[in-house]
């Protein structure tokens, strides 16, 4: 039989590991960020429908430019947007893949502040970027003086902020985003996937009127609770949209997508509507691991980074044998925990409440 180090792959995926979160067919799955509520019976109807719709069209290759699309995601984001300052793909994955292809690849280089999405260095070794993590202070909050420092020292071709930051949860500000932009000529990405999760924090939308070089993405993947459809989309000046079109293959947002997400965003009241419940479950998850002991790091998400676990990969083995999935990020005595439904967090609570005490 033949193995993967038999063939002549590309030196710089030499030894890697795909992404790999385990996708176990669990009762209580609160490893991927994932919004654990059902869509509403009646969006679903909608949704179904604008489906069907689109299926008498698919002899006919998509709308390349989905247009529609990108005006109703303009019209969700507001700050008055327009169609030409948005792009969407299958998956904010794929936008950063895009951005990567069109500003990264050999010779140049991505920066981001440890640890951070897991996706970042994957998404550099695939179109050859060269990865330059940066590791944040001790409590992983990032201040103006410290990134401008790391970006005026490091000049890479893209820097990616995270806010707030997977998988510590950690909120940006946005005075940390303008020196970020000031430090550098180079493309920054301020990936907001957890965005509708902080009500208290204003948007790197925001910023974007007279900077350029600014990118900010979104997904549909979180709060939206629509993972399954494979929607991010970002928003930056009509000439980063330009450069990406360059790289993009033709037709990639498929007219199931392009109708299934525009039927979405039509109800995205109703989608967004559980957002102020899993805040609720999250606060209340760390209210009840901090008086267990635990160590309960900010969070402006939809997941808590949690410490003090002495051996946290068998806690999440304990937990997955209870039918309860977590994230273990190897960071030492930390785990990640997201915040489910109401039923969801009172099982993890009393999974972790029935742990050996600390
Ligand atoms: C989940 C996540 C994404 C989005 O993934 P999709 O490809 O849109 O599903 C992007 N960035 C971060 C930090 C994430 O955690």
């Amino acid at each position: 039989m033949t193995s993967l180090s038999d063939l002549p792959l590309r030196d710089t995926l030499v030894g890697k590991q795909p992404y790999g979160a385990p996708q176990d067919p669990v009762p209580v799955s609160l490893n991927v960020n994932e919004n654990t509520h059902p869509l509403p019976e009646a969006v679903v109807a909608d949704i179904a429908a604008s489906l069907a719709e689109a299926v008498r069209g698919v002899n006919r290759y998509p709308d390349r430019d989905f247009l529609q699309l990108r005006a109703a995601l303009a019209g969700y984001l507001g700050h008055g947007l327009t169609a030409e300052q948005l792009w969407a793909a299958n998956g904010s994955n794929e936008v950063l893949q895009q951005v990567l292809q069109a500003f990264g690849g050999p010779g140049r280089t991505l920066l981001s502040f440890t640890p951070t999405y897991s996706m970042y260095p994957l998404l550099a070794d695939g179109t050859d970027t060269a990865w330059r993590p940066v590791e944040r202070p001790a409590d992983y909050a990032l201040t103006p003086d410290f990134v401008a420092a790391a970006l005026r020292e490091h000049r890479p071709n893209i820097a990616i902020l995270c806010g707030p930051n997977n998988p510590t949860g950690t909120p940006l500000d946005l005075d940390t985003v303008l020196a970020a932009y000031d430090a550098f000529d180079g493309i920054l990405i301020v990936d907001e996937a957890y965005h509708e999760f902080d009500a208290e924090r204003e948007s790197a939308i925001t910023l974007l009127p007279g900077r350029p070089r600014l990118l900010v993405s979104r997904t549909m993947s979180k709060a939206f609770a629509f993972a399954g459809v494979r929607l991010g989309y970002l928003a930056a000046d009509p000439a980063v949209i330009d450069a990406l079109r360059l790289v993009r293959l033709p037709y990639h947002l498929s007219a199931l997508t392009q109708a299934a997400a525009q039927a979405a965003i039509r109800h995205s009241g109703e989608m967004l509507a559980t957002v102020a419940d899993i805040r609720a479950q999250r606060d209340r998850l760390a209210a009840a691991l901090t008086a267990l002991g635990y160590l309960v790091h900010e969070s402006g998400a939809n997941f808590l980074l949690v410490g003090g676990f002495a051996d946290p990969t068998a806690v999440f083995e304990t937990l997955r044998a209870q039918g309860i999935l977590i994230r273990d990020l190897g960071i030492p005595g930390h785990l990640r925990l997201t915040a489910g439904t109401e039923t969801e967090t009172t099982v993890l609570i009393e999974a972790i409440a029935a742990l050996a005490p600390r």
